[in-house]
């Protein structure tokens, strides 16, 4: 697996998880996903869909959107994970589900996305309260 729990914590920030475009569209780790942050490639996504956000949420730049609103699909070509759900599997499992059952290893850390493991709880508890 490229996911390495020794890379996770760098100046204490553990880096979230992206699908890359080697993904064979297998769907294995769609059902893993504790908070349903995995979605088919050209599927539209919500905050309400497998957790329990009701109204506004707030994400992670700072805007509020409807949380039964449909967002644009991330990628239509692969399956693609939504990274304001995303808590890297804290709160849940010891390491990220995603790339513990990809069997090409294409759920990688995303440098572009940084949190602290209490961010990330705060995440958790936000999206199943
Ligand atoms: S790391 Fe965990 S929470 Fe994030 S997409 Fe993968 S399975 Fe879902
Ligand atoms: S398990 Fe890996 S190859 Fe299969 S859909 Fe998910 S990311 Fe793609």
């Amino acid at each position: 697996m490229q996911y390495d729990s020794k890379n996770i914590a760098l100046n204490n920030r553990i880096m979230a998880i992206k699908i890359t475009d080697e993904c064979i569209n297998c769907g294995a780790c769609e059902p893993e996903c504790p908070n349903n942050a995995i979605y088919e490639g050209g599927a539209e996504w919500r905050f309400s869909d497998g957790t329990s956000v009701k109204g506004m949420f707030s994400k992670l730049d700072g805007s509020n959107v409807d949380a039964d609103a449909p967002q644009s699909p991330k990628s239509m070509d692969t399956y693609y994970i939504v990274s304001d759900k995303c808590t890297e599997c804290v709160g849940f499992h010891d390491e990220p589900q995603c790339a513990a059952v990809c069997p090409v290893d294409c759920c990688v850390d995303d440098p572009d996305y940084r949190e602290s493991k209490d961010e990330l709880l705060s995440k958790k508890d936000k999206m199943h309260a």
